[in-house]
């Protein structure tokens, strides 16, 4: 008995040593693909003090106009808006937003998350300096503008893509594909190149977490996203992709697209698919908000006139067009839906 006890005994011991030197062996190559020195963001670390927000902001603002003459772009880009912010990223840079009207058909407007995408940067900041003006548009209405959501991407010798970290911000939302896609997606669709980087593992950026906050505190009805070059209009959302017939509410929602561009001279509308960890995915597809990507025809900084032009009535249209949504108070529901009431459906 002694002996089988002290087989046991020796049997275990080795099974125990076996299985560590297994995990030894796999925890380089993990520390090899830099997850060690890797930090990562939460709302806390970035938070601006309180003292020191309108120096940051209007510092912010004097870099700002400065970088937009290099693209002889000859305004103020903040102009009289009253700006708010929260948080800063690594550059110390604050993560601007503003707020127009307190109706509760809700629009939330992103520019700049790719700055190397020039155009939209200019489009976004002129529409909430034009907002400011033209009350009228957001009458019964609530609009949040965030002009630059990658402000260390644009404020650099030559604008990237990707922020400061090396990070796409439109691949790092953590969508439910974000651990079985993303890096795979990046491997072996864009052949591992950095500019589209998701990140190490997602929501780990701040300026992806800034757009999460934005989205959680004001709930959006819809959410209009400006790129470029890809000349489109794409759209993400209740009734996108589906090849049965959609229900009058996924049809409603997904009008928005052709509503925008029959106001933007016809612009194309596309049917794409979205990304692990894209806004589209995070906001469209799980969390059912219609999502408009806007994507310029080209990033030449000298286009922004035509650009603003065209594009002017079909992102008033997107404010205007009455589908709003409503958040299920349940924990882990889906959002419901609810079409807007007769009369709001007049203004179409
Ligand atoms: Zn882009």
């Amino acid at each position: 008995m002694k002996k089988m006890t002290k087989a046991c005994f020796k049997y275990i011991t080795l099974l125990l040593i076996l299985s560590c030197s297994a995990h030894s062996q796999e925890i380089p190559s993990i520390l090899s693909e830099g997850f060690s020195p890797i930090s990562y963001s939460t709302n806390q670390n970035h938070l601006i003090k309180p003292k020191k927000l309108k120096n940051n902001i209007e510092n912010y603002c004097e870099r700002l106009g400065v970088h937009f003459k290099k693209f002889k772009w000859n305004e103020d880009p903040c102009g009289k808006v009253k700006w708010k912010a929260e948080y800063s990223t690594p550059s110390a840079h604050p993560l601007i937003y503003t707020v127009f009207g307190n109706g509760k058909l809700t629009t939330l407007l992103f520019g700049g998350v790719h700055p190397d995408e020039l155009t939209p940067i200019p489009i976004a900041f002129r529409f909430a300096r034009y907002l400011a003006k033209h009350p009228e548009i957001y009458a019964n209405k609530k609009v949040i503008v965030a002009p630059l959501v990658n402000p260390d991407g644009f404020i650099r010798n030559y604008p990237s893509r990707v922020n400061s970290r090396g990070i796409d911000l439109n691949r790092n939302f953590f969508t439910l594909d974000w651990y079985a896609k993303s890096l795979a997606w990046w491997r072996h669709r864009k052949g591992a190149n950095s500019r589209h980087f998701p990140g190490y593992f997602p929501n780990s950026e701040i300026e992806t977490l800034f757009q999460i906050q934005l989205v959680d505190q004001y709930r959006p009805d819809k959410i209009l996203s400006i790129h470029a070059p890809l000349g489109f209009i794409d759209y993400d959302g209740p009734g996108d992709r589906k090849k049965r017939t959609l229900s009058s509410v996924e049809r409603k929602a997904k009008n928005l697209a052709h509503s925008i561009s029959k106001k933007s001279s016809n612009y194309k509308v596309v049917d794409y698919s979205f990304y692990p960890g894209s806004l589209g995915n995070f906001a469209g597809n799980e969390r059912k908000i219609p999502t408009i990507t806007l994507e310029l025809r080209t990033t030449n900084p000298k286009k922004v006139e035509e650009y603003w032009n065209q594009f002017l009535p079909g992102m008033v249209q997107a404010i205007k067009y009455p589908f709003s949504k409503t958040f299920s108070t349940r924990k882990n529901q889906p959002s419901e839906f609810r079409p807007n009431s007769p009369n709001s459906r007049k203004n179409m």
